[in-house]
């Protein structure tokens, strides 16, 4: 599924986020900033050690915000790794956490000269955070992101299986209709 948004286009496709060919590749990271599952692990070893060392170096990330290193044995030029929040119940200011991690790597997207983003679906792993309430997040912050900066020209959304990707193309759907 593709929607175009003045120049820009926000693409949604089943995939392997570490095989992304864009500039930068968003990474579902933990706090340490030191490796753990998930997509985590995944990039990790299609990076290559060189990763974890960089990482060393960067004292960790708050949850809600993102740092940024060189993608190494990637294509894509840059890592942003994003601290998405545990999700609980929904009551411990979860949203306005995963709304700020999202906007933090399209920051540093902005900030890197990266016009072309690829994002995992943050939180909705091991972190649990309920996916459409997830993608409804992701969604809105991504879409008025593009509208305000031109610089970014292609942002696209990766889910690892096929419900997850049919979850995201309804949710989608459902606020362009809105
Ligand atoms: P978190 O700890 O932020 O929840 P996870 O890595 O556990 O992060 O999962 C985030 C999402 O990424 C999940 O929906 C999971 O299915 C998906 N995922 C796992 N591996 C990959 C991959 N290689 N590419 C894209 N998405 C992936």
């Amino acid at each position: 599924m593709q929607v175009q948004i003045n120049d820009a286009s926000l693409e949604l496709v089943q995939g392997d986020i570490t095989r992304q060919d864009v500039d930068a590749i968003v990474n579902a990271a933990n706090s340490s900033l030191l490796g753990g599952g998930g997509v985590d692990g995944a990039i990790h070893r299609a990076a290559g050690r060189e990763l974890l060392a960089e990482c060393r170096t960067l004292g960790g990330c708050e949850t809600g915000n993102a740092k940024i290193t060189r993608g190494y044995q990637l294509q894509a030029r840059h890592i942003i790794h994003a601290v998405g929040p545990v999700y609980a119940d929904g009551k411990h200011g979860e949203s306005v956490l995963l709304a700020s991690a999202y906007r933090a790597c399209l920051e540093l997207a902005s900030q890197h000269a990266c016009a072309s983003i690829a994002f995992p679906a943050i939180s909705t792993g091991v972190y649990g955070y309920p996916m459409e309430a997830a993608a409804r997040i992701a969604f809105r912050i991504i879409l008025d992101y593009l509208a305000e900066h031109p610089e970014i020209k292609l942002v696209r959304y990766v889910l690892y299986d096929a419900r997850a990707f049919q979850t995201h193309v309804q949710i989608l759907e459902e606020l362009l209709t809105q």
